[in-house]
């Protein structure tokens, strides 16, 4: 999922002549001065955080200014916000607007539809969640037709415009279409869409472009994401690899085993750090290469809770054995383990015969895990299961 700013998705919008706000982006408070006092942005103009994170005109992130000074000074406070997390690295500075309502508007990929659908609400802006979902218009659209004239006359309908606010509408609503597709998103949201004058423009863009879609966009190739750079190393090998905030590594196979045993570590009151997840594979070297990545995350303690299905846990424990040999002295961690079903005496025997024991018991195997965890640093690393 390659989330884009803001002020990238109104980039796009832009090319494909959706009206937006003037804007340019910053990054210093001395930049924000510059650009309002040179004119390049209007004055007054409003001050927004580019963060992925929604809700940040209630959360402050979203601020006025009506002299070079003041969008200083709010760019600077922006500027030294986390959001939702988020270290806020970009400030978009844009002409503030008369807004006379706000709508909201997307396009999204309905995954249980098979379709994109179109969404629209006449009360769109910052209290879009508190509508309720009969105010909610939903239109399903095939991809082979497209948007239709008539379904872009239920929008204008639902959000009772006439004129030539009527027309401009329909205008935007082709061309927000036209970049759901050309883009290859999965999501195009507008919300809020102005009425300013007797115009619609696009006040905010949340832009997501479709994973799978990301070879035919090189130029989204840059977009800074949230990932460390373990992850992005990661992400590279085709391996599913989070960092967190505690200090036990999970290594399991399939997302509900590994959420699973993440839910069963906080249970027994372990703290994991970094989770990997092999997925399905018959190849050792996959394995390997995901274990010395897990080394690199320099965990206090490994729990490998491995279901042998597709993944077979002969294959895990010969990646894993293999690991072992190539982990530098500096990166060994406690590692238990317990691998289960298909292969499993294979698996296990493949194990003992590099010194690890495999444990069977879950409940046995996650407090092993924990107390390794909790062994001081200082200690020798070691394998202990
Ligand atoms: P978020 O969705 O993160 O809260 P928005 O970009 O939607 O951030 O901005 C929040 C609110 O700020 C909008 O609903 C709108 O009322 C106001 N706003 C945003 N951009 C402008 C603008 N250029 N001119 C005037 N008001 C704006
Ligand atoms: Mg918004």
């Amino acid at each position: 999922m390659v989330k884009l700013a803001e002020w990238m998705g109104k980039g796009i919008f832009r090319k494909h002549g959706i009206p937006t706000p003037v804007g340019v982006v910053v990054r210093s408070a001395e930049e924000a001065e510059a650009a309002t006092r040179t004119g390049r942005v209007p004055l007054p103009c409003v001050v927004k955080a580019q963060v992925l994170a929604g809700g940040r005109g209630k959360g402050g992130a979203v601020q006025f200014a009506n002299t070079p000074a003041e969008a200083a000074l709010a760019t600077r406070s922006i500027l030294a916000l986390e959001f939702k997390g988020e270290k806020v690295r970009e400030v978009l500075l844009e002409q503030k607007v008369s807004i006379l309502r706000e709508f909201y508007l997307s396009f999204a990929l309905d995954r249980s539809l098979r379709m994109p659908i179109l969404m629209a609400s006449a009360q769109g802006g910052v209290e879009v969640e508190s509508v309720p979902e009969e105010a909610i218009l939903r239109i399903p659209i095939h991809p082979f037709v497209g948007l239709a004239g008539y379904e872009r006359r239920q929008v204008i309908r639902l959000f009772g415009l006439s004129g030539p606010a009527a027309k401009s509408l329909d205008d935007l609503l082709d061309r927000a279409w036209g970049v759901f597709q050309s883009e290859d998103a999965e999501l195009v949201e507008i919300n809020p869409l102005g009425l300013v004058g007797s115009g619609v423009i696009a006040l905010d863009a949340k832009v997501v472009i479709e994973d799978d879609a990301a070879f035919r966009h090189p130029e989204y190739s840059e977009v800074r994401d949230d990932r460390t750079p373990l992850e992005e190393i990661a992400r590279e090998k085709g391996i599913a690899f989070v960092q967190l905030d505690g200090n036990i590594g999970v290594i399991a196979n399939g997302a509900g085993l590994t959420m699973a045993t993440l839910d069963v570590l906080a249970e027994f009151g372990g703290r994991p750090g970094v989770f990997l997840d092999l997925g399905g594979t018959d190849d050792p070297g996959k394995v390997t290469e995901a274990f010395l990545l897990m080394a690199k995350a320099m965990p206090r303690a490994v729990f490998l809770n491995i279901f042998g299905g597709v993944t077979r846990c002969d294959t895990v424990a010969t990646g894993l054995v293999e690991a072992m040999k190539q982990v530098p002295a500096s990166e060994r961690f406690p590692l238990v383990a317990r691998i289960r079903g298909n292969n499993e005496a294979e698996g296990v025997a493949i194990l003992k015969s590099a010194g690890v024991t495999s444990l069977s018991d879950l409940k046995e195997s996650v407090q092993a895990t924990v107390r390794a965890a909790e062994v001081p640093v200082e200690a020798p690393r070691g394998t202990v299961a």
